[in-house]
């Protein structure tokens, strides 16, 4: 009897790890309905393709993914940040089945029962109880609201993905627990605004395994604590109650790491952001933060060339990573973003003055990087093993390295590290990004 094959599904994962975490939800929901999962266009029944509509770099990339699908496969669906601006899609793409948001896994199942009928007999069990995941099977993106409250004037994702919308905390913490059962050995806890959790949830008193707890980050963290994996802290906006979170990394219960959008320095700008302005503040508290936990590593991003940024907001910018001495920053160049609010603002930067401040930012914040891990030599430390290479060097990461965005720690002639596992090190040499180790 010829056996029925599935209808396969291919997928196209743009953006963020926010994004990408949609993908993974859309992704396990349809193979719990008996979809299968095909590695190129032309194996695939149908294509979803979740784009990134940040900046206009990531439309472009997106409405190029877009074309692409359409040509190699001929039947796609669209969700993600660039479907809030569904216009766009079907303008260059009119042939596209469906436009949907971000965060619409119901949606864009409807859109695929309506284009390629769900399976008659789905085996649900032959999906694995933590979900389909997209990353190595050692860490996981673990996502706790969706959307923001905030009005920053150089973003749209308010408009597109709507106020916070913070998850249960029991339903967090169970999925966390799921994923560590699965193996996942690091929780990276992404939303749009970490800090803000359960501001919407008015801090309502949850539920998980029957022990009461609040709606709130630093109850919620704590209890991640008590997993017994890493649990990393992404895009925690500057509130005064970051600062709990502090003493939960010095005594080891979360990683000591603190990924900060600070986005500048200049009082003025940050102002004609929409950004809290108090600048001497933020040094006080950093250096709080590292007297309490001296191993901190301190992560942010930046923006040159906003609109009305001049020469000496520049210099207070540059003076301010002098003094607060970060360990890993991000930095981009303004460009404006269809829809958002600072696309009005007078004085705009010239693109050449935009580059060379972006470039003189990263050069001065490499000679940082590099004195800051320079500290690391002859240090001991932990690292979780990420792959090995075809030479048998072994890629891992410490506390201070998040996949992706971040350095790694290199051992040579580690092929016989598990991947996946954490082994001790010591560091024996350092760059700009990276660090270099050797077994212990
Ligand atoms: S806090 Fe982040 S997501 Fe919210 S408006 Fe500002 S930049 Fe956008």
């Amino acid at each position: 009897m010829p056996v029925k094959q599935e209808p396969k599904i291919g997928f196209v994962s743009l953006g963020c790890p926010k994004a990408l975490v949609d993908s993974e939800q859309i992704l396990t929901q349809l193979r719990a309905e008996g979809y299968g999962v095909a590695p190129s266009y032309a194996a695939a029944d149908l294509v979803v393709v979740n784009t990134c509509g940040f900046i206009d770099a990531a439309v472009a990339e997106s409405l190029e993914a877009i074309g692409e699908a359409l040509s190699e496969n001929g039947k796609v669906i669209v969700t993600g940040c660039l479907g809030a601006k569904g216009d766009l899609v079907r303008d260059l793409h009119p042939s596209v089945l469906a436009v949907t948001g971000p965060h619409a896994c119901q949606e864009v199942l409807a859109a695929v029962h309506a284009h390629l009928p769900r399976p008659h007999d789905p085996f649900l069990d032959l999906v694995p109880p933590q979900g389909i995941k997209l990353t190595p099977r050692h860490y996981a993106y673990l996502k706790i609201s969706e959307g923001c409250n905030h009005r920053c004037t150089f973003c749209i994702i308010p408009q597109m993905r709507g106020g916070l919308i913070s998850r249960p905390i029991g339903e967090v913490l169970k999925e966390a627990e799921t994923l560590v059962r699965a193996g996942v050995k690091e929780l990276l806890i992404i939303s749009q605004d970490t800090s803000a959790y359960g501001v919407d949830a008015r801090y309502r008193t949850g539920f998980w395994n029957g022990r009461p707890i609040k709606t709130q980050l630093t109850p919620l963290a704590a209890a991640l604590g008590e997993l017994g994996v890493w649990v990393r802290l992404h895009y925690v906006y500057p509130y005064p109650h970051v600062d709990d979170l502090i003493p939960l990394m010095a005594e080891g219960k979360l990683l000591p790491y603190l990924d900060v959008p600070l986005q500048h320095a200049s009082p003025r700008v940050l102002k004609a952001m929409k950004r809290p302005a108090n600048t001497g503040d933020t040094l006080a508290r950093i250096r709080r933060w590292r007297e309490i936990c001296p191993d901190i590593t301190l992560r942010s991003t930046f923006i040159v060339g906003f609109p009305g940024e001049t020469a000496a907001d520049f210099d207070r910018l540059l003076a301010f990573l002098e003094e607060a001495e970060l360990d890993r920053v991000g930095c981009f160049s303004y460009s404006p973003v269809a829809g958002a609010a600072a696309n009005d603002l007078p004085d705009p930067v010239a693109e050449e003055i935009k580059q060379a401040r972006q470039e003189r930012l990263m050069a001065l914040q490499a000679t940082i990087s590099a004195g800051r891990l320079r500290r690391k030599l002859g240090r001991s430390c932990t690292v979780l093993v990420d792959a090995i290479e075809e030479d048998g060097t072994a890629v891992a990461r410490s506390s201070a390295d998040a996949p992706e965005i971040d350095g790694a720690v290199y051992i040579e002639a580690g092929r016989d590290l598990p991947v996946g596992e954490f082994v001790r090190v010591r560091i024996v040499d350092a760059d700009q990004h990276d660090l270099y180790g050797e077994r212990l």
